[in-house]
């Protein structure tokens, strides 16, 4: 049931039964040459679209802009920043809440969505109501560990084919990961602004741009990617959330906390 597409007479109607909402996030941005700009957004959508064969929870509009800061200046990259998404998200959930609802299933696409959306989950608590932040691409990697994948590497590649195999430009699909050691030549660059140096590791907080001459990062290379893996792999997470949310359905709310207590709400 999508929130824009229904009466607010029938909100009402569907909060006497349930006071559950997802609200899918997602990210614009550089995942490699061969994958499209909205990866993170298209998954959580696909996702939901197959939720919908088995549950009747009401979805809001996808939030489709991200905070991405480290992948920003690679070309299309838009972010909101943490504070922009926990700003957004915390409107959309405060409107929400004044209608009745009180469990919020955000399913993230995005790695750097979650500081928000923890961030927001915690006041969410203190007001007597509880989000659940579903992360598909890391649960997809527990429920198969031969799912788990990184940055527009197979998992992300397989998962955007089982949105439309076509969004994938097949010219790129076999490029290397090919990530530089920018900083010196003994930091060796092993990831997420991280570098190695004698052992152990430290970070160096800069964009993505500098340090990966393609945009992918991972041990899961792209080209191991398939329409089936994605098919599978879609509609296993579609079967998990049908379970999770009647489960969610099922647990205590919290007590809210006195109004003094309350934040920037
Ligand atoms: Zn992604």
């Amino acid at each position: 049931m999508r929130l824009e597409r229904i009466t607010g007479k029938k909100v009402e109607e569907y909060l006497t039964k349930s006071k559950s909402i997802m609200i899918p996030v997602g990210s614009i941005e550089n995942h490699g040459k061969h994958m499209p700009l909205g990866t993170d957004t298209l998954i959580p959508n696909k996702i939901v679209e197959l939720l919908e064969e088995k549950s009747d929870i009401m979805v809001a509009p996808t939030i489709p802009y991200g905070a991405t800061n480290t992948i920003y200046g690679c070309t299309g990259t838009v972010t909101i920043g943490t504070d922009g998404l926990a700003m957004i998200l915390t409107r959309v959930i405060n409107s929400l809440y004044r209608y009745g609802f009180r469990r919020f299933l955000v399913l993230n696409g995005h790695g750097g969505n979650i500081k928000a959306i923890e961030n927001v989950g915690i006041e969410v608590f203190k007001r007597g109501a509880m989000l659940a932040d579903l992360n598909w691409w890391l649960m997809a990697g527990e429920l198969n560990p031969d799912w788990k994948g990184g940055h527009g590497g197979a998992e992300e590649t397989s998962g955007v084919m089982g949105v439309d195999p076509g969004l994938i430009d097949y010219d790129y699909i076999n490029e290397p990961m090919n990530l530089i050691d920018d900083i010196a030549p003994n930091m060796k660059t092993t990831g997420w602004g991280s570098v190695e140096y004698k052992g152990a590791t430290v970070v160096i907080p800069r964009e993505y741009k500098n340090f990966s001459a393609n945009g992918w990062y991972g041990t899961d290379a792209p080209h191991l990617a398939s329409k089936e893996w994605g098919d599978k792999m879609l509609k296993r997470m579609a079967d998990y959330l049908a379970d999770f949310i009647e489960d969610f359905e099922k647990t205590e709310l919290p007590e809210p906390e006195a109004p003094c207590g309350w934040q920037v709400w």
